[in-house]
Parts: structure tokens; C-alpha cells; sequence
């Protein structure tokens, strides 16, 4: 692990962060290692590509386009997680009621068809016994 010290100098070398001293160390240490020199060509490479990148021309107010097309975006999705939650507790209720009215009937050995024939009663059960 000798060389951690100088691929540490090698980023300070190439970011012009380096004193004439430890300049010189690196230097010397770069004649006679291999590895470090690779090691500076390889981020010499990316460091000439990333500096050399060339950004999409974008229309003035693309980042306004985009502030709010992300904010709709989201929006959306909170709505719809809304809409699902809503949606699932109302079928809950309707499962809770089928279950209360099944269990009901249960309960007191009523045939359903008799309710179809006898609204009323129904009506009676479901209003939870207020006519
Ligand atoms: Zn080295």
C-alpha cells in the first residue's frame, strides 16, 4: 500500500493543489513506478472527457418545463394513492356490511330470499334497527 500516499498526490497534482515539494516527490516516485504513472494517465483520461462533455442545447425555460412537470408528476401520484385509499376502505365497508347482514342472517336462520321479497326488512336491518 505504498503507493496510497501518491495516488492521493496525483489528485491534488492534477487539481493544482500540490506544493513544489510534494510536486517533486510524486514526480520522482512517478519515474520509477509504473503504476502510479498509469493510475495518472487513467484519470488524466477521464478528467480531459469530463471537462470536454458536451451538455444538450436546452431552451431557456427548460428548467421551468421541468420544475413543473415534475411537481404535476407528483401531484398525479399522490392523487392516485388518494383514489386507492379511498377506494379500498369504501370496499371494506361494503365487505363489513355484507359480512354484518350474512352474519345477521345467520344469526336468526333467515333465508335471503325472504329479504328480496320483504324490503322493508331489509331496509330495517341495514339502518341498524331505526324505521
Ligand atoms: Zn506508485
Amino acid at each position: 500500500m505504498r503507493h496510497k500516499k501518491y495516488l492521493f498526490l496525483i489528485n491534488l497534482y492534477l487539481d493544482k493543489e500540490l506544493d513544489s515539494k510534494k510536486e517533486y516527490l510524486l514526480r520522482e516516485h512517478l519515474k520509477v513506478c509504473k503504476f502510479c504513472r498509469e493510475y495518472l494517465e487513467e484519470i488524466k483520461k477521464e478528467k480531459f472527457l469530463l471537462n470536454n462533455l458536451e451538455f444538450p442545447s436546452v431552451s431557456q425555460d427548460f428548467d421551468t418545463k421541468l420544475f413543473k412537470a415534475l411537481f404535476q408528476k407528483t401531484k398525479e401520484s399522490l392523487y392516485g394513492l388518494e383514489f386507492k385509499i379511498i377506494l379500498g376502505v369504501f370496499w371494506s365497508l361494503v365487505f363489513l356490511l355484507f359480512l354484518k347482514i350474512s352474519l345477521f342472517l345467520s344469526f336468526f336462520k333467515i333465508d335471503p330470499l325472504f329479504l328480496i321479497d320483504n324490503l322493508d326488512f331489509l331496509e330495517f336491518l341495514l339502518t341498524g334497527g331505526e324505521l
